[in-house]
């Protein structure tokens, strides 16, 4: 029996959370796309597009490539580290940049708006199937600082007597 090279495997779809508004989906998938590339800004990502085929690391749905189209004005200004992601208000619909901080509880667009505003994740929506599947790290990817979303990366212990 002869073995023949594997083709190359498929890049994972991106996951994202449908459920909140269109900014915050196109935020979400492109802060993803920023990171499944190795890029911090979506300036980097378009670089890299031009000297390398981000096809075999990356694959948008139709709809996801939609998203992107459509919010094409804001996701130049976001990035993975530090994170720059969206808030939008699912009410209003207005949007604009947010950093890692909460979204808060309030629409701050529009006064007088109950609506209350979602920011667009900077990690994959969890998958919602019963089996359980391990994180993917397997791809050798850079480390990922904006995956501390939540957890301020606390300085070293015992850092202090190094410049004694
Ligand atoms: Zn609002």
């Amino acid at each position: 029996m002869v073995r023949v090279a594997k083709p190359p495997k498929p890049p994972e779809p991106i996951r994202h959370d449908e459920s909140v508004p269109g900014p915050a989906q196109a935020a979400q998938i492109a802060l993803l796309v920023m990171k499944k590339v190795g890029c911090q800004t979506w300036k980097d990502v378009v670089e890299k597009a031009s000297n390398t085929d981000l096809r075999t690391k990356v694959i948008l749905s139709p709809e996801q490539q939609a998203l992107i189209d459509e919010y094409a004005d804001i996701i130049p200004y976001l990035s993975t580290s530090p994170l720059v992601t969206v808030v939008a208000c699912p009410l209003c619909g207005r949007y604009g940049l947010q950093d890692r901080r909460s979204a808060g509880s309030r629409c701050i667009f529009t006064m007088r708006c109950p609506g209350k505003p979602v920011k667009g994740s900077s990690t994959p929506k969890a998958q919602t199937r019963t089996k359980a599947e391990p994180p993917d790290d397997s791809s050798g990817d850079v480390p990922d600082p904006a995956e501390a979303d939540v957890a301020e990366a606390a300085p070293p212990a015992g850092a202090d007597g190094l410049y004694d």
